[in-house]
């Protein structure tokens, strides 16, 4: 017998176990995992597999934690002093060493930094905090899938603004002007970017903020690869720039420390005419839904944002650098595809003459066969919502990339068919399309 009335309604209306996921956990996809598991993974037996597809710079042992970074973690765990929680928002002193670190990107104070889990939970809390069901985010494509996966589960309708790969992976601010309407809540730049590895100059930073300001739109500014730039570029943040645009700049440790599985990441808030006096307290609120993240990391800041040398920030540019110019080497000249050098990041993204390849009317099935013959993995476009290209991770060791750049070029040149338009025009004969 039931023991009340509520009891008794549940009881009536349920008489199995039919658990339902919410709409939020429906809603919550990921695009690279979605394109990653419809590609068949069949790599050739005689060929040992070279992924340069893992996004993650620790997989091959080579680029590892500087010392000093790590003596900081070990000495925060023995002191014992931190196995607490600490304030949501972050400790104040690890706020405070995250704004003196950030002093190239203006005047910060401890109260302008929200420390989070990585940087992914950064961009998590500034979307969350900016943006209604039903309202708009103004993402990058080619670019970075976990915009569109955060957004999509909050409600948040995601529009792409298209990057020109004939100009080094700007903007197209005409296309991007024309996507804002009265529901657009944000605009996420992401510079250095991933996947193009591109890097902004201050004059096309300069417009964006200026078409920003135009419909008074915030911007929160993916920051992760700040600093990660190859010799003779700068990078510049964008909150240097922004005279009335107010910026959530989000970054963290993970990629120029070299510890993304640390899970460190931060926001800083931007704002010279105090426009986000509410975002801030919407993020503070939101912080405390995780409440703040891992303090063992949080105490060795200080100490890991002052005392990792230049010399190992520089050593790690140098090193992708050189590999990038390797890959652009060994590519460049290859029938068929096109490589497009990166300024910064870790990546580089070579674009596929689809009419040349007649088996491949997809880069899908492209790179499927790249596998398949070569044992070589690269992400196509379609994870970046950007086909007809590939992306190849520049962290591997040197070797292992020139291996994989090699028989990348022989898959083209087996593969390499003429451009049907060619024939027909130049009335080449003896060309075998099939
Ligand atoms: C790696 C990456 C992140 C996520 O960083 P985490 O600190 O590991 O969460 C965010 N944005 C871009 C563009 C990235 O490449």
């Amino acid at each position: 017998m039931p023991a009340n009335g509520t009891s008794e309604i549940l009881k009536s209306k349920r008489s199995s176990w039919n658990v339902q996921i919410s709409e939020f956990a429906r809603s919550t996809r990921n695009l690279i995992r979605e394109v990653v598991e419809g590609v068949k993974l069949e790599p050739n037996p005689e060929k040992p597999m070279i992924p340069l597809s893992i996004g993650d710079p620790t997989t091959f042992g080579n680029l590892k934690a500087a010392k000093e970074t790590i003596e900081a973690v070990r000495k925060s765990i023995e002191n014992r002093k931190h196995d607490g929680y600490g304030p949501a928002v972050g400790s104040e002193e690890a706020r405070r060493a995250v704004a003196k670190y950030s002093f190239h990107q203006g005047h910060v104070s401890p109260n302008d930094v929200i420390l989070c889990s990585g940087c992914s939970t950064s961009l998590d809390m500034a979307i969350c905090a900016l943006a209604d069901r039903g309202q708009n985010i103004l993402i990058p494509r080619p670019g970075f899938s976990l915009y569109q996966t955060l957004a999509v589960s909050y409600g948040v309708e995601v529009r792409w603004y298209n990057l020109l790969p004939e100009r080094q992976w700007e903007i197209d601010l005409e296309q991007l002007e024309s996507l804002i309407d009265e529901d657009t809540a944000a605009v996420i730049v992401n510079n250095p970017n991933n996947p193009c590895g591109s890097v902004y100059t201050r004059e096309h930073l300069k417009k964006i903020l200026d078409l920003a300001e135009k419909y008074y739109l915030p911007i929160i500014a993916d920051e992760i690869y700040e600093h990660f730039t190859f010799p003779g570029t700068q990078h510049t943040a964008l909150s240097t720039l922004s005279e009335n645009v107010p910026i959530l700049s989000c970054g963290g440790l993970t990629k120029r420390f070299l510890v993304p599985g640390w899970r460190m990441g931060w926001i800083i808030v931007h704002d010279r005419n105090n426009v986000f006096a509410e975002v801030r307290k919407g993020l503070a609120k939101l912080a405390t839904r995780s409440l703040g993240p891992n303090t063992i990391i949080q105490a060795s800041l200080p100490v890991i944002l002052e005392k990792t040398p230049q010399s190992f920030f520089k050593s790690t540019t140098n090193f992708i650098y050189r590999n990038a110019v390797l890959a652009y080497d060994l590519l460049k000249d290859v029938r068929g595809i096109k490589p497009i050098m990166p300024n910064g990041a870790m990546y580089m993204m070579v674009g596929i003459d689809t009419d040349n390849f007649p088996e491949y009317p997809t880069e899908m099935l492209f790179v499927q066969d790249l596998v398949r013959e070569q044992s070589v993995f690269c992400l196509p476009g379609t994870c970046f919502f950007y086909p007809n290209y590939f992306r190849i991770v520049l962290t591997v060791p040197e070797d292992l990339l020139r291996e994989a750049c090699i028989r990348i070029a022989d898959f083209c040149e087996n593969h390499y068919k003429l451009d049907k338009r060619v024939i027909e025009n130049g009335g080449l004969q003896a060309v075998d399309l099939q």
